[in-house]
């Protein structure tokens, strides 16, 4: 850490704030719908996609599945059910499915592993998020003994959210899905951050995700649609996810207004999550400077910012909080953590503006 002077900020400039638009940093998924895509959505054109009748899905599908270099694709509402819907694909009720202890479908979708998949987790910390062959090893069950529940399924989540946006190195995942193959276990990709992790790398997606059974990514993140996440496979897993997607009520109707706003996510978004790196890596870079504040820099490899505020005596819900007050919203993680996101939503002087609020509270101490 390298702590310089804070400034102090005067009551005029917090007033003055106070009118500004908030600058929201507590998720990627907070991002409004572009005027293009709101003029996509009220011209789709529309059909029953229950009946698979609605060609703005059909389409968004279609492209999806060829940008990862698959035979088919499905619209799913929320990546929770994207991830869900997998889970059910892959598993029977009394299975084992092996995460990361963080990972997304393990630790924040209400325990639908196994509330409704029926499969008992079992999980590994990792510091950085990223498992290795040799961690994943050790938690194996695979040969049938009667009373051991068996492993059907892993789940690696790339990025990882709750690990900082950290990105698995492409011959780490290769690896990890070539030892489960070869025990005949699955690999599932979350992958609601997958084309963050293609920016980092300068990878495809393609590419990137080609070993993985199945891989289910966000329109909804980082690519800015309002709403909407997609589950890529083969014909034979993408015909069965049809299936558990209606049996959890996700069939949807004229979806094409949605599909609509996504289609033009998918296309366009890629070529400017760069920028939210960028602006990440300045935010973590300024954080770490300040007083007390410290934050893991070889973490910081996308556009999620953890940064640990034990230094400054305060907590970090207290100055989530003050922040709040001043129109910079993000989330507190824990008694001294705070997670901040960048996006489409957020440019460069919104997080200068973010960092000149926090310094000015952090000085009021
Ligand atoms: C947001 C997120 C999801 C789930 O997406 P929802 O659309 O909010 O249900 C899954 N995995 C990861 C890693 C996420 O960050």
């Amino acid at each position: 850490m390298n702590p310089t002077p804070a400034t102090a900020s005067t009551k005029d400039s917090d007033e003055a704030r106070k009118t500004l638009p908030a600058v929201d940093l507590r998720s990627d998924t907070v991002t409004r719908p572009t005027p293009e895509m709101r003029r996509a959505m009220a011209e789709a054109e529309v059909g029953d996609d229950v009946y698979a009748d609605d060609p703005t899905v059909n389409r968004l599908q279609a492209r999806a599945a060829e940008i990862f270099g698959r035979e088919a694709a499905i619209y799913v509402p929320s990546g929770s059910m994207g991830n869900l819907v997998a889970m059910l694909c892959h598993t029977r009720p009394g299975n084992e499915v092996i995460f990361e202890e963080r990972g997304h479908s393990c630790l924040f979708e209400m325990a639908s592993v196994s509330a409704i998949a029926g499969c008992m987790p079992r999980t590994k910390f990792v510091d950085d998020g990223i498992l290795t062959w040799d961690v994943i090893e050790p938690l194996l069950r695979v040969k049938t003994v009667y009373y051991r529940a068996q492993t059907a399924l892993i789940v690696l989540e790339n990025t990882h959210n709750m690990a900082g946006g950290t990105v698995y190195p492409q011959h780490v995942s290769d690896d990890i899905c070539d030892h489960a193959h070869d025990v005949g276990v699955p690999v599932h990709l979350d992958g609601a951050r997958i084309f963050n992790a293609s920016v980092a790398l300068g990878r495809p997606v393609e590419q990137l995700t080609r070993k993985f059974d199945s891989v289910m990514f966000c329109l909804s993140k980082g690519l800015g649609a309002p709403i909407g996440s997609m589950l890529v496979g083969s014909r034979e897993f993408i015909d069965a996810a049809r299936i558990k997607r209606k049996l959890l009520g996700g069939g949807m109707r004229q979806a094409g207004v949605l599909a609509a706003a996504g289609l033009i996510a998918l296309e366009k978004s890629p070529a400017r999550l760069h920028i939210d790196h960028e602006n990440a890596r300045f935010l973590a870079e300024r954080l770490n400077e300040l007083p007390g504040v410290s934050v893991d820099l070889k973490k910081v490899q996308t556009n999620i910012v953890f940064f640990d505020v034990a230094g400054t005596g305060r907590n970090a819900v207290e100055i989530a909080a003050e922040l709040g007050k001043r129109n910079v919203l993000c989330g507190a993680t824990g008694p001294t953590a705070i997670r901040m996101l960048t996006h489409c939503d957020v440019d460069r002087a919104g997080i200068e503006r973010a960092l000149s609020v926090l310094r000015s509270i952090l000085s009021a101490a």
